[in-house]
């Protein structure tokens, strides 16, 4: 079954990220500054380092790949919607090394900016809230 609602946009941000931030935060910190709790993000950019998780569906654990090198983000995805009575980014990256080769997963703290640009599009209304889901054991938006 697939589940929606119809949402209508509000206001639009076109920043960008200072090197030396961890991506993660920066951007739950931006949300939390600006009142944002229910958007969809894009962004691209290059980073020092990164730290990917991959959600292992057998365990239901997330397992972590750190690269310790220079990447460039060919493309970021993400949305906040609220979890636990706070905004929550998530967002899914892909990464590409010098060779063109190309990395991605859900991103994790530890993912260090060196430049970073971003559109980010809020929707007004009530925004979606996270439940933890017992069948996947993710957190999953309530629709
Ligand atoms: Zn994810």
């Amino acid at each position: 079954m697939t589940a929606a609602r119809e949402v209508s946009a509000g206001r639009c941000f076109a920043g960008r990220i200072s090197g030396g931030e961890d991506l993660l935060a920066a951007f739950q910190d931006f949300c939390r500054s600006r009142g944002v709790s229910f958007a969809r993000l894009e962004a691209i950019g290059t980073v020092r380092k990164a730290r990917l998780g991959y959600f292992e569906q057998g365990s239901k654990q997330y397992q972590w790949l750190e690269l310790d090198q220079p990447l460039e983000i060919t493309n970021l995805t993400g949305n906040v919607s609220i979890r636990d009575g706070q905004p929550m980014v998530h967002a899914h990256l892909t990464l590409s090394d010098q060779e063109g080769r190309a990395f991605g997963g859900h991103l994790g703290p530890g993912t260090v900016v060196f430049a970073c640009e971003f559109f980010l599009q809020e929707f007004l209304g009530e925004p979606l809230r996270r439940e933890q889901d017992a069948a996947t054991g993710l957190a999953l938006w309530r629709l």
